[in-house]
């Protein structure tokens, strides 16, 4: 009967809120005893230069690892994190355990691999993070060219011209700038001319829908000419299948990253990785990008 099935839909629905609430509750009174327990840690998905299929770089990417409830994927967290302040206290500490790695893979004679770290609005907006970001470069005794930034295009939704400072300044520290998600948002290209972008990554919207939608296809193809045009390096994000990896060969896409190569791996199947294979040499900083 429509009754019993309102009945039912009701039941789901206060089953699915009570569900979130005790989520979000466990979340908040768990996170800052995580952080001091080491439960978030954090996995590597290799990039991949497209003109010879090999490693470029990585992306470093945080799980919580919670004792009892397992690997917690970060979009259960992260959004919670950005509303309560804490992400700038985990961002930080991805970022120490990214150095720390990226010099160990270092010491033991692996080629440099760059690494980068996904920011949000809010750390830009701490004034200490220039700082902090260079203590921890000292400590490691790494190059702010060894970490690249990535910061989601919708960062830029308020207070872009605090933003836009924030992140000259970070850009004047040395560090490589990758704009994540983009074309996810609305203020994409009017952000291009105002930012010092090193890398856009393109969203993986495009990527995975393209086959299905020509306008797609299209937007995929003029944002890798206009990056090109602006000496930016692209990445496309989300590559599953091997008619994506074709299709942006084509167009021109310096790089890849996607579960068709790897998905993010654990710290001890990273360095079996990185230790397995040859690294590419082509692209391998972006200062030899220039010519292409
Ligand atoms: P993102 O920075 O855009 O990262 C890419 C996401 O796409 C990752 O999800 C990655 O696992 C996933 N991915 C990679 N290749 C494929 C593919 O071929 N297919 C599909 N379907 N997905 C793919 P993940 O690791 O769950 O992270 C989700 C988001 O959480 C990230 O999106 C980023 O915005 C945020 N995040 C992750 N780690 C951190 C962090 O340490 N700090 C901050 N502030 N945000 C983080
Ligand atoms: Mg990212
Ligand atoms: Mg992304
Ligand atoms: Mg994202």
């Amino acid at each position: 009967s429509i009754k019993g099935k309102y009945g039912m839909h009701c039941a789901y629905y206060d089953d699915s809120i009570r569900q979130k609430l005790l989520d979000e509750q466990f979340i908040l009174s768990n996170m800052k005893s995580a952080l001091v327990n080491r439960e978030f840690v954090v996995f590597f998905q290799p990039k991949y230069d497209l003109l010879d299929e090999k490693i470029c770089s990585a992306e470093a990417l945080v799980r919580w690892k919670h004792p009892e409830r397992g690997l917690i994927p970060p979009n259960q967290f992260i959004q919670i994190f950005e509303n309560n302040g804490f992400i700038t206290e985990l961002d930080l500490y991805v970022l120490e355990e990214t150095c720390k790695w990226v010099r160990s893979w270092i010491d033991r004679g692996n080629p440099m691999i760059p690494v980068s770290v996904n920011i949000s609005r809010a750390d830009i907006f701490n004034s200490n993070l220039d700082a902090i970001l260079l203590s921890l470069l000292k400590k490691y005794g790494l190059d702010p060219s060894h970490i690249h930034l990535e910061i989601t295009e919708s960062a830029y939704t308020e207070n872009a011209e605090q933003m836009i400072h924030g992140i000259k300044q970070l850009k004047e520290l040395g560090f490589v700038i990758e704009m994540d998600d983009f074309g996810s948002g609305y203020s994409s290209l009017n952000m291009l001319s105002e930012l010092p972008i090193d890398v856009l990554k393109l969203d993986m919207r495009f990527v995975q829908n393209y086959d299905r939608s020509r306008d797609k296809r299209n937007i995929m193809s003029f944002v890798i000419s206009l990056a090109k045009w602006m000496n930016l390096k692209v990445v496309a994000e989300g590559v599953e299948t091997e008619e994506q990896v074709n299709l942006l060969k084509l167009l021109g896409c310096h790089w890849v990253q996607g579960f068709f190569y790897s998905k993010p791996l654990p710290l001890d199947a990273f360095e079996t990785l990185i230790e397995q294979v040859n690294f590419s040499n082509t692209e391998y900083t972006l200062e030899t990008a220039e010519g292409r």
